[in-house]
């Protein structure tokens, strides 16, 4: 192998690439600081919640993110730690919580779910964490707050097994919580890791390690927590899942730490198993196949589209993820899709605190490349003459839906050409409705934030001011059915049936419930909460 292979091989083999994901306030920013930190990426902590801050006077982003203070889409950063190079996909939560927040999954090769100890599993970790189950990504749990008094760690990990359907194996055990956090037991290492909170996360902490049977323990810890320790252990050791590295690797059995980001405690050593457990990017799915990341060619997909980054130019950034080949600027590709030549000439890619001109990347990379227009998500680039598309992103279901229409007749050119735009960067979904005449489009959302964001750019960018009402409907179905036809199909009082802007047939309804009942109702329907586009 020459010597450039051999470096290009090495590139991959060094390469992580995850998401972190979590209810808002469990701790993500503050880990993921953290992260930052131990990589040298940044000098202290706090860097990364001030520079949200600073951004509004510097940021060119979209003027709704700037009245805000909020930012509307989710955002990548790589740094370096230890010889390996980490991309983190960052989801975003609060009220900005988009389809784009599932999407990103679709990019990462595995998931850090961060849980607050106090709070156990929330919603919006049970939706994010329900698209990496179906994706089969492995999941590391970094159980948070430690410092702070929490629920008892069985009761959490109880908690993750029964809301989340997957196993639990904690790889360190917490001794006290609160004020009497001591630390924790690695149970892979046999040794206790002292907590100390030494000047509150500002820099990086050490750890004092003495092992589970030292006499000495009890001194330190107390006898009670000793005492507790040990028997915690043996109904672990007993009762417990083993420890079993393939189940993880499939996102069969989730390895557990504890910790807390904001002392530093338990960040470093859970980045390093991470490091040590998780894989390098692995083959993706194509029509062609599993594509190897080693393979010579480049190629990856597009799965999210920002727009309006420089309201100066009005032009699009499109999210590139990496999958085979290394990638070089100016390199001239196809894009599968519309069979069309790409030069990809202006690439950035997204370091610790900057954006920054990218001369060249690798497979788990993500580059963000001008889009004039051209791309959508889902879409495969490949620099070999070759047609292959990477497996598609799923459309997620919105929980959200508003019926709107234009205020004036004449703009309706606009109306429509601005919606079908909006729902091509994949932040709304489009469906028409049976029940209204052909004025009246119903769009749905993954978050509220998304119908801001609409009428904001339709009168903004369009010039097209909307009528609006919200609907009642929570739950969106997509319906495979034989023979269907929306006179025949069965409903229940609070549903109703539409049809995608392709016609394929949706069901939205107020009620979880319906969903069965309707499902019962009509003999052969599959209702689908994910629907891939074609
Ligand atoms: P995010 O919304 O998940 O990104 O959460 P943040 O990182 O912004 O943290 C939410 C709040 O929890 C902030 O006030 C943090 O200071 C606090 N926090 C984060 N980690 C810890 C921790 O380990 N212990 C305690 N006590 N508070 C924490």
């Amino acid at each position: 192998m020459s010597e450039e292979n051999l470096n290009y091989t090495d590139q991959i083999q060094k390469r992580r690439t995850f998401a972190i994901i979590s209810h808002p306030d469990a701790g993500k920013t503050t880990l993921t600081e953290k992260f930052l930190l131990y990589g040298g990426a940044i000098r202290s902590a706090g860097s990364v919640k001030s520079r949200r801050t600073q951004k509004h006077a510097v940021s060119d982003w979209m003027e709704i993110e700037k009245q805000r203070g909020i930012s509307v889409t989710s955002s990548v950063l790589q740094f370096n730690y230890d010889g390996f190079c980490i991309n983190i996909l960052d989801t975003p939560g609060h009220q900005d919580f988009s389809e784009d927040t599932y999407r990103t999954l679709v990019a990462a090769d595995s998931a850090v779910m961060v849980i607050d100890s106090a709070k156990g599993v929330e919603e919006q970790t049970k939706k994010l964490f329900k698209v990496c189950k179906m994706r089969g990504i492995p999941i590391f749990t970094f159980i948070n707050k430690l410092d702070a008094q929490g629920k008892d760690p069985l009761e959490l990990i109880e908690d993750i097994e029964n809301a989340l359907g997957i196993r639990a194996y904690p790889m360190d055990w917490p001794i006290g919580c609160g004020k009497a956090f001591k630390g924790v037991y690695n149970r892979r290492k046999n040794h206790i890791e002292l907590f100390e909170d030494g000047d509150h996360g500002q820099s990086m902490v050490g750890t004092l390690e003495c092992d589970i049977n030292d006499p000495n323990l009890t001194n330190i810890i107390g006898s009670d927590l000793h005492e507790k320790l040990l028997e915690d252990i043996e109904l672990l050791d007993m009762a417990g899942d083993d420890y079993n590295l393939e189940q993880i690797l499939k996102g069969e059995l989730t390895p557990v730490f504890f910790g807390s980001a904001m002392t530093n405690f338990g960040v470093e050593p859970f980045l390093q198993t991470f490091l040590e457990i998780s894989t390098p990017p692995q083959p993706r799915m194509s029509n062609e196949g599993p594509i190897d990341p080693t393979t010579e060619y480049f190629s990856g997909f597009i799965f999210k589209i920002q727009a309006n980054m420089n309201p100066a130019h009005r032009d699009r950034i499109a999210f590139l993820r990496i999958c085979s080949g290394k990638f070089e600027k100016g390199m001239m590709t196809t894009l599968v899709q519309k069979n069309k030549k790409v030069k990809l000439a202006q690439p950035q890619q997204f370091l610790a605190q900057d954006r920054a001109m990218v001369e060249e990347a690798y497979p788990g990379d993500i580059i963000g490349i001008h889009d004039p227009g051209i791309f959508n998500i889902g879409d495969t680039l490949c620099s070999a003459d070759l047609k292959l598309k990477y497996e598609g992103i799923p459309q997620f279901a919105p929980e959200h839906f508003m019926k709107i229409s234009t205020v004036n007749a004449l703009k309706r050119k606009q109306f429509l050409k601005g919606v079908s735009q909006l729902a091509e960067e994949g932040s709304i979904q489009v469906f028409k409705p049976h029940f209204t005449g052909s004025e009246e489009l119903i769009v749905g959302v993954v978050g509220v934030l998304q119908f801001e964001v609409l009428e904001y750019r339709l009168n903004n960018e369009y010039g097209v001011e909307i009528k609006k009402q919200r609907l009642p409907y929570n739950y969106i179905r997509w319906i495979e059915m034989e023979n269907y036809s929306p006179s025949n199909f069965k409903l229940t009082s609070d549903a109703i049936v539409a049809e995608t802007e392709d016609g394929d047939p949706v069901l939205l309804c107020q009620y979880e419930w319906s969903i069965r009942q309707v499902s019962e109702r009509n003999e052969g329907a599959i209702l689908r909460e994910t629907h891939l586009k074609e």
